[in-house]
């Protein structure tokens, strides 16, 4: 058995499939031309039916722009000029075909590449792809493929990229085990928001299980138990229908209201990261939206910055979903672990403290200003609220809002309709802005408390790192006293603080948070109705004594000690 952490619960009894990218090594071979030539054809057949076969699974699941890339990539495979260059370089030469593959390829990439247009530029990408695709085929090489899935499985890799969550289908992908990862890392939130069992940090999984192994995935206790015995099997199964029928007593609670015993308010809403998502959130009970991360609006567009239109359907399918509730959507958090294909990020020695978030839409204010004008034409159908992620100083959330103040000046010169009621708030996820938060509040409509970051910053521990994965405390004194601090500055300006890290679904610190006065958290969809459960069944006055004796401790422990006594 191995351990790891439960990133996503739930329970997956399925064979394994290992999603890792095979190595080639290409080297020059004298070779027969017409064998090379007859491998060759044979290969290229394969090429275009595998991507024919990917681009009709995935046309299930992707809209019709989305499938471009498979059409580029089919263009390519059937590109006359470019096979025909392959099969020069094999008859003059007599080399092997690979080799014909790689070399024809890696000059055509270097020719894309310096072109001027930037949609030719683009085409690099393409001919990367296929000829990868072309020389597995010829060396007989299998690449993995998300979408071209067809048994139930669970995935098995080193860690997953947002683009391979992004693509999977739930009906087949039973569930997931990384090697690396947190609770906080991108994986393992797109695993609750698509609400996948997920195992994360599961050292050995990649070395210990192979391809067609039995496995299950406790992703309640964090474990991954390789060829179960019949008694293993029939535990788990009983457990998964356990955890199944518990998932559907808490349906009973999905159009109450969360409020505590004694009658105070709080709003239990959901994090998403596409438009996909807005169905979980409504299924789940959630009161609104409280964080959409538009990064995988740009990370999944392929060759440039989405523009505007693409924006602006995006934001407004979700507003238009949620129904007048309130959807708070982030501006553009790009840079740390999250990277474009088409934008080459600065060389940083610590990218998580370089040039993110608003450091980089300051910074390239004309993709910054093209995401404010979607959000506002698109404000006119729902209730919106912006916020700014990673503000540091007043300094930076005064000059943000100035952008965002011209383009709506803009826009309502130029007769668009824009929402009256836009709220313009600030994520609080950097120490010296919870610091600030008094006087950040006299500028922000609202404030929400970025805890996976917050946390980050004040251990000073990348949470992406394994070893000093001990470091994310959410329970920690301190962290409750910067929480605290957000809170108090929000509420003596008359302005209500949400929170979208991951510790606003952690159930412990649930009555902690209640008890300090958030009034809004915000957290993965499938861990809305157990929040309201909670919340529902415990006094705001009590909490309330709890939060100021929580604050006066001194480590975690004794907190979570102290939460468990009195909820009890
Ligand atoms: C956070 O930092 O808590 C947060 C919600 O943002 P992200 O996890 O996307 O960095
Ligand atoms: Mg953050």
């Amino acid at each position: 058995m191995l351990k790891g952490i439960a990133a996503s619960q739930g329970i997956a009894i399925a064979k394994v499939y290992k999603l890792v990218s095979p190595t080639l090594d290409i080297q020059k071979k004298d070779a027969v031309a017409e064998e090379e030539l007859a491998k060759l054809d044979a290969a290229f057949k394969k090429t275009v039916s595998d991507i024919e076969k990917i681009k009709e699974v995935a046309s299930k699941s992707l809209k019709e722009e989305e499938l471009a890339i498979f059409d580029a990539h089919l263009m390519m495979a059937n590109d006359p000029e470019f096979r025909g260059m392959i099969e020069a370089e094999i008859t003059n030469n007599n080399v092997n075909a690979e080799y014909a593959a790689d070399s024809v390829s890696t000059m055509m990439v270097s020719m894309f590449e310096s072109m001027d247009d930037e949609y030719m530029r683009g085409r690099a990408a393409d001919i990367r792809d296929v000829t990868f695709r072309l020389e597995c085929n010829l060396t007989g090489k299998v690449i993995p493929n998300l979408a071209t899935l067809d048994e139930p499985v669970v995935i098995v890799a080193k860690d997953l990229t947002p683009s391979d969550t992004g693509s999977l289908n739930k009906e087949f992908a039973k569930g997931f085990a990384t090697e690396l990862g947190g609770r906080t890392s991108h994986s393992a939130i797109m695993a609750r928001s698509l609400e996948i069992p997920a195992v994360v940090g599961c050292k050995g999984v990649l070395d210990e299980l192979n391809n067609g192994d039995t496995v299950v995935l406790d992703a309640i206790n964090g474990e991954v138990i390789l060829n179960p015995s019949e008694e293993e099997v029939a535990k788990y199964t009983k457990m998964a229908e356990d955890y199944a029928a518990e998932k559907a007593a808490l349906q009973a609670l999905k159009d109450q209201k969360t409020v505590s015993t004694d009658g105070h308010k709080v709003l239990l809403v959901g994090n998403i990261g596409s438009p996909a998502d807005v169905a979980g959130v409504n299924e789940n009970g959630g009161e609104g939206v409280g964080l959409f991360r538009t990064e995988f609006l740009y990370m999944k567009s392929e060759n440039d910055f989405p523009n505007e239109e693409t924006q602006f359907a995006a934001y407004k399918e979700v507003l238009e979903g949620m129904n007048g509730k309130p959807v708070v959507i982030r501006t553009l958090d790009i840079g740390g672990d999250k990277k474009l294909n088409y934008y080459q990020f600065p060389e940083e020695m610590n990218p998580f403290l370089g040039v993110r978030a608003v450091r980089f839409c300051l910074m390239r204010k004309d993709i910054f200003r093209t995401q404010l004008r979607a959000l506002l034409r698109a404000s006119a159908y729902g209730h919106l609220c912006i916020m700014f992620p990673m503000i540091a100083t007043v300094g930076e959330f005064k000059e943000a809002k100035q952008v965002y103040d011209e383009e709506r000046a803009k826009l309502i010169a130029e007769g668009v309709a824009v929402g009256e009621d836009v709220e313009v708030g600030c994520m609080i996820e950097i120490p010296a802005a919870a610091v600030l938060a008094d006087q950040l509040a006299k500028y922000a409509d609202f404030f929400s408390i970025g805890t996976n970051d917050l946390i980050q910053y004040s251990m000073a521990a990348d949470r992406m790192s394994e070893p000093v994965s001990y470091l994310y405390q959410p329970m920690n004194p301190s962290i409750l006293r910067l929480v605290k601090m957000t809170i108090d500055g929000a509420h003596k300006n008359g302005k209500w603080c949400g929170m979208c890290g991951e510790m606003a679904g952690d159930e412990l610190a649930a009555p902690v948070l209640l008890g300090l006065g958030l009034d809004e958290f915000s957290m993965s969809a499938t861990s809305i109705l157990k929040a309201r459960k909670i919340i529902n069944n415990i006094s705001y006055e009590d909490m309330k004594k709890l939060a100021e004796e929580a604050v006066a401790c001194d480590t975690a422990e004794e907190v979570t000690e102290l939460v468990k006594k009195a909820v009890a």
